[in-house]
């Protein structure tokens, strides 16, 4: 059956509601010391308040490895009535130590843990056995894939992880996020994804919007990619007006069925919850207000109800 796997169990993607595509509860990496999502009431509150803001349900797109946090996910999702569907996968290479046990593992073996946390659950903590559990007593089941690249490099490790994602996909039919710097080599992963049977309407090119050239956006929307904008509330690097105009841009060249929306927020620094700004309500309290103004109602509808479903659907065994 049509389904979208949740942390809490299995939702009929007719009554998701409304989704951000890309946040984080708990994040831990080298990469972000001092911006660690790891305390569970201030990751709640947060979650509370991207609820207030409009959302009702939302992906935590922290793969294996970097701070994920099940079972503190799932008591997060009942107390706050926010939908939460959680990611399994690796990120790019150097979210990883050199010494990080993920990288003992080859394709095949990351495929079969992908797959467990898609099927069976996840651990507890990540490379422990104990299965993570839901307020209830089930299983805490991970709903999409993660891959994710460089600046215009597939290191090894990030071509073995894209290898086995698309195991995983096979096996399971899960869609997949992939991590993208700066949207670039978009191509060459749907390229090597599509040489491992995936169908590039399967997958959604996180952080497309840092490369803002609605074309460009276009033609990965002609291989039936889906295009993820979460670079909101950045002026330094692009501004939301920039963000704005590409949206229109993307949407009156015919590629509106294929945009998903999300904050990305991802640092401690950024969540009121633990003392920063602006928090995961930014999204929802001025940003999309802004885009409805420029696009329409029912198209921003159509982007965080009706396509952010279809893409997080699939049918498990
Ligand atoms: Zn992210």
């Amino acid at each position: 059956m049509n389904t979208i796997r949740s942390v809490l169990g299995d939702v009929d993607p007719a009554t998701l509601g409304l989704v951000d595509y890309h946040e984080h509860l708990f994040q831990v990496s080298p990469l972000l010391l001092g911006d660690e999502l790891n305390d569970e009431a201030a990751s709640g509150s947060e979650a509370r308040l991207l609820r207030a803001s409009g959302f009702d349900a939302m992906v935590d797109a922290t793969p294996v490895g970097l701070g994920r946090n099940p079972e503190a996910v799932a008591r997060i999702s009942a107390s706050s009535g926010l939908t939460v569907i959680a990611a399994t996968g690796a990120h790019r290479d150097a979210h990883y130590s050199a010494d990080h046990w993920l990288r003992q593992l080859d394709a095949s073996s990351r495929a079969a843990l992908f797959l467990a946390d898609l099927h069976d659950g996840m651990p507890i903590r990540d490379n422990q056995p104990t299965r993570a559990e839901t307020p209830t007593g089930d299983p805490v089941r991970a709903g999409l894939l993660k891959a994710g690249i460089d600046y215009w490099s597939i290191s090894p490790f990030e071509r073995e992880t894209l290898e086995a994602v698309a195991i995983a996909h096979a096996a399971s039919g899960a869609p997949i996020m992939v991590h993208l710097e700066y949207c670039t080599a978009a191509h060459e992963v749907l390229d090597l994804l599509e040489g491992f049977g995936v169908p590039p309407h399967r997958v959604v090119l996180a952080h497309a919007d840092r490369d803002p050239n609605p074309a460009s956006h276009l033609e990965l929307v002609a291989r039936g990619a889906w295009l993820g904008y979460d670079g909101i509330a950045r002026p330094r690097t692009r501004s939301d007006a920039e963000l704005l105009t590409l949206t229109e841009a993307v949407v009156a060249g015919g590629g509106l069925n294929r945009l998903l929306i999300g904050g990305d927020v991802a640092r401690r620094s950024r969540y009121l919850a633990y003392g920063g700004m602006p928090g995961l309500a930014y999204l929802g309290n001025r940003y999309l207000p802004a885009l409805r103004a420029r696009i329409g109602h029912e198209q921003v509808e159509r982007i965080l109800r009706t396509n952010t479903a279809q893409f997080l659907t699939w049918t498990p065994v």
